[in-house]
């Protein structure tokens, strides 16, 4: 994992001013030009996305429900503002059942994001979709057990507002025009990828037990990862459109006939791809529609409801 030297560019670091003033403007304040703190596309990934990038501008943005897993990395791509999120911190220290995923999403909102890329390794559940499949998710199934997954949790906010009763439907849970643009990105690539699927997110970090993931085939679900969910829906709480890029770096304990899932393979895996992952994530953002334009479903996810506070 690279550090903030590592980047090989200018970066200036500034400490953000609390978002929990809830005042609706950015919750990020650098000493360097504002443009530099605004991205309109967010991803959630680790430093192999970003660290070659010229002008990155680190910031940190702090959250009504605390910091999110490490700074902000801004830079451009064809001409996109983009604000990168290690999912996991520098160094990759946070499990997946310990990350602060309501922080994650609002910190991208609140530095002007209103798209957001994720993705992550999964474990491939049918013997099709083995190492290097690159599959695009059109559903989801969670299995996980402990995390904070909504926003409209009832309790007070740290400005006092409390968050109205709102059900936000979840039965598309990813943008169409985040996947349109992403299986394009990877055909134009000549990475054939899975259009469509089922990714169950289970809590981690232990991998599935070979009954739990026989289950997970018989049920017909695709690929299975740790932090996916809640990243989908916390999107669409905050109107953002969410597309998820999944790279299966193995098969899982039921679709192979050897000793399980390693750590190591799927570190192995996921290294040998992630140069076209990068190439494949950076064609997505240049492919994703103007901000402006967006009319997706994502954009009225609340359906003009008031969730009580002010979005970031
Ligand atoms: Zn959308």
């Amino acid at each position: 994992m690279a550090n903030t030297e590592q980047l090989g560019n200018a970066v200036a670091t500034s400490t953000g001013a609390s978002a929990a003033t809830s005042t609706g403007s950015s919750a990020a304040t650098s000493t360097g030009s504002s443009a530099a703190d605004r991205a309109e596309i967010g991803v959630i990934g680790g430093s192999g996305f970003y660290s070659f990038l010229d002008d990155v501008t680190e910031i940190q943005v702090d959250t009504p429900y605390g910091p999110p897993s490490d700074s902000l990395f801004l830079g451009e791509i064809a001409g996109r503002r983009v604000a990168f999120l290690p999912r996991h911190g520098r160094g990759h220290h946070l499990p997946p059942h310990r990350i602060n995923y309501r922080a994650n999403l609002w910190a991208l909102r609140s530095v002007g994001a209103r798209q957001v890329l994720g993705p992550c390794a999964v474990g491939g559940l049918r013997p099709e979709y083995g190492p290097g499949t690159l599959l695009v998710p059109d559903q989801l199934v969670d299995r996980t057990k402990s995390r904070e997954q909504t926003y409209f949790d009832g309790l007070p906010r740290p400005d006092g507002t409390i968050p109205n009763v709102v059900h936000v439907s979840l039965a598309d849970p990813y943008c169409p025009a985040g996947r349109k643009a992403a299986l394009e990105a990877a055909r134009s690539r000549d990475w054939e990828p899975v259009d469509g699927g089922t990714l169950v997110v289970v809590e981690g970090p232990r991998f599935s037990t070979r009954a739990e993931s026989l289950w997970h085939q018989a049920q017909g679900w695709s690929v299975v990862g740790m932090t996916g969910h809640p990243e989908a829906i916390l999107a669409r709480e905050l109107e953002l459109c969410y597309t998820s890029l999944t790279l299966v770096t193995d098969l899982d304990a039921g679709a192979e006939t050897g000793e399980g899932v390693s750590h190591e393979e799927v570190l192995e895996v996921f290294a040998a791809n992630i140069d076209r992952l990068r190439g494949v994530l950076f064609d997505t953002i240049t492919a994703l529609p103007p901000t402006a334009t967006r009319d997706c479903l994502c954009t009225k996810a609340l359906g003009g409801m008031d969730p009580g506070f002010a979005l970031p």
